[in-house]
């Protein structure tokens, strides 16, 4: 075997080995996203200032601390923009 066919050998045995790791990284990737998106469906399912129950397309919605809160009412979001650490569980 000369050292040209060694290094072919070696770059087919490199370029397996990237396309695996690329593909479970995008699985790992797909993973943490989903998760992330049922955390915050949670979060919104409840109107921090009355608690009540919201469907989850509230159309009364504010962004706090990255966050996004829904409420039933315009007068609740108010509300919460007024205080906001006030509903805010800690
Ligand atoms: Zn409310």
């Amino acid at each position: 075997m000369n050292s040209k066919m060694k290094k072919s050998i070696l770059a087919i045995i490199l370029i397996g080995l990237t396309i695996i790791a690329v593909k479970s990284n995008a699985n790992s990737v797909k993973d943490f996203s989903k998760t992330n998106l049922t955390d915050s469906v949670k979060k919104n399912v409840v109107d921090p200032v009355c608690k009540m129950k919201l469907k989850a397309n509230a159309s009364k919605t504010t962004v706090y601390n990255r966050v996004t809160y829904s409420f039933c009412s315009e007068s609740c979001k108010q509300k919460f923009v007024a205080e906001p650490a006030k509903y805010v569980k800690k």
